[in-house]
């Protein structure tokens, strides 16, 4: 198991600075008592301190002792003084591990992510000869929260809820920089006898790190929420859990809550009864990933109906959506919708070659430009592939798509959950995109019907 030895700056008869009637050493034991807390509570860890409460510790018995624990990472919290304001990292200035600055800009970053919310100068990461930095044998990283001389700093550092949310920031970012494990949360089970328990899933994810961001996404909606690793049909998904609950209705109205904040694919597990068979979890919608099945002549006329100068473009969108597994015939459909027929009635001009909008943001944005309609097809279809897909690129297959990895991949393995990603925030963009596309698909019946009435009547002239 991972050491971390937490290091309150100071203490006892070293007050550390002093401002009024504050002194530097109780707010740093604070913190890291918090930061021991919220490490303890979510993370698989071993965490020692230097000390624990306000008793004197030399420089040498700290670092002497996170020495002999031979601990992992040795992270010290002071607080700042003597004019200015802000908070800033160091780490040693001579010769350190390897990783040490990766872990201070993790940390670091973590932090100031959540100090900016609070207006808090970011000082910068730094390097210093510190004594603890340079006496311990591991990783080693000491913060300077806030300036306890600056009012606006000594206000902040009174609030509770900013010191924990710092210390939350800080437990965060060392979990992170050490890669700990997160620890399971004991589940709600079904008490004997009474019966069922209603758990509702509010997503199930391949990738940890999705269930992760979900997880942040419910909690900052106030939905407590934790993850759970389960093995169906062989392959592990991770679960993130907002509630459970003896009665079904009420797991039904957390479903329901979860909806109107975005959440459309919870679902509610039931447990406690004699057996629960294990139920994959099917993407639900019409994919973005499959084979065409229109003709070009088809949707090359379907368009030139409406717009007779349009590039005949069919055929690029069946041949490079075939070799990414990617519906070229629905793309097409999408791009009819993007460029209003190849009449390109928005921002993007003809000349670009961009018939996914790709990169235009806003009306002021031109967007990509691709140098062939090849190119265009083929960006379009890799941005499709980036949003319904983990994949890498087909083997061979150069990207072209300037904006593939900004997409988050596999976001999207549906046209519908397109909306609010592909156009914002186009609550309805999928929905025009199959509209077209069925257009398409009662062309082609048309076109079908009409064969077999030809068919028919030659038959009749043969009898
Ligand atoms: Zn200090």
């Amino acid at each position: 198991m991972v050491t971390v030895v937490l290091d309150p700056g100071h203490g006892g008869s070293d007050s550390g600075a002093v401002y009024k009637q504050y002194k530097e050493k109780d707010f740093n034991l604070k913190v890291a008592l918090m930061v021991r807390e919220f490490l303890l509570e979510s993370y698989v860890v071993n965490v020692l301190m230097t000390r624990t409460k306000d008793q004197t510790v030399s420089l040498k018995a700290r670092t002497d002792f996170a020495n002999e624990k031979n601990a992992d990472f040795f992270f010290s919290i002071h607080h700042n003084a003597a004019g200015g304001t802000g908070f800033e990292s160091y780490i040693y200035n001579g010769t350190i591990p390897s990783a040490t600055k990766e872990i201070q800009g993790i940390i670091h970053k973590e932090i100031v992510f959540t100090t900016d919310q609070y207006k808090v100068f970011n000082r910068g990461q730094k390097r210093a000869n510190f004594y603890v930095l340079r006496n311990t044998r591991m990783n080693a990283l000491l913060i300077e929260v806030l300036f306890i001389d600056n009012e606006r700093d000594l206000q902040l550092m009174l609030n509770d809820k900013f010191l924990r949310d710092v210390a939350k920031a800080a437990a965060t970012g060392v979990a992170k920089a050490l890669n700990l494990p997160q620890k399971p949360k004991p589940q709600p089970q079904p008490q004997p006898g009474t019966g069922t328990l209603y758990k509702v899933i509010a997503g199930s994810f391949k990738e940890e790190e999705n269930a992760e961001q979900r997880a942040k996404t419910l909690q900052s909606n106030k939905i407590e929420a934790y993850i759970y690793p389960i093995v169906i049909n062989g392959t592990r998904f991770y679960r993130v859990q907002a509630g459970a609950f003896s009665q079904k209705e009420n797991a039904e109205e957390l479903v329901a809550r979860l909806r109107t904040i975005g959440i459309g694919d919870a679902f509610i597990v039931t447990e406690g009864e004699p057996s629960e068979p294990p139920k994959p979890e099917p993407v639900v919608g019409f994919t973005i990933t499959g084979s065409s099945v229109l003709t070009a002549e088809t949707m090359n006329d379907f368009v030139k109906r409406v717009n007779p100068q349009a590039p005949a473009l069919a055929q690029l969108y069946l041949n490079i959506g075939n070799l990414y597994g990617i519906r070229g015939d629905t793309a097409l459909a999408q791009a009819i919708h993007e460029t209003n027929y190849f009449r390109f009635t928005g921002t993007v001009k003809p000349e670009q070659n961009n018939y996914a909008g790709i990169g235009t943001t806003d009306a002021n944005t031109p967007g990509a430009s691709f140098a062939t309609p090849r190119e265009g097809v083929l960006a379009h279809i890799q941005h499709l592939y980036a949003y319904a897909t983990k994949e890498k690129l087909p083997e061979g297959q150069v990207l072209v798509d300037p904006r593939f990895n900004l997409v988050a991949r596999g976001s999207a393995p549906t046209w519908i959950k397109l909306n609010g990603k592909w156009a914002v925030p186009g609550t309805t963009y999928g929905q025009q995109i199959l509209t077209i596309y069925e257009k398409m698909v009662n062309a082609e019946i048309d076109a079908a019907n009409k064969l077999i009435d030809d068919l028919e009547k030659t038959k009749q002239q043969l009898q």
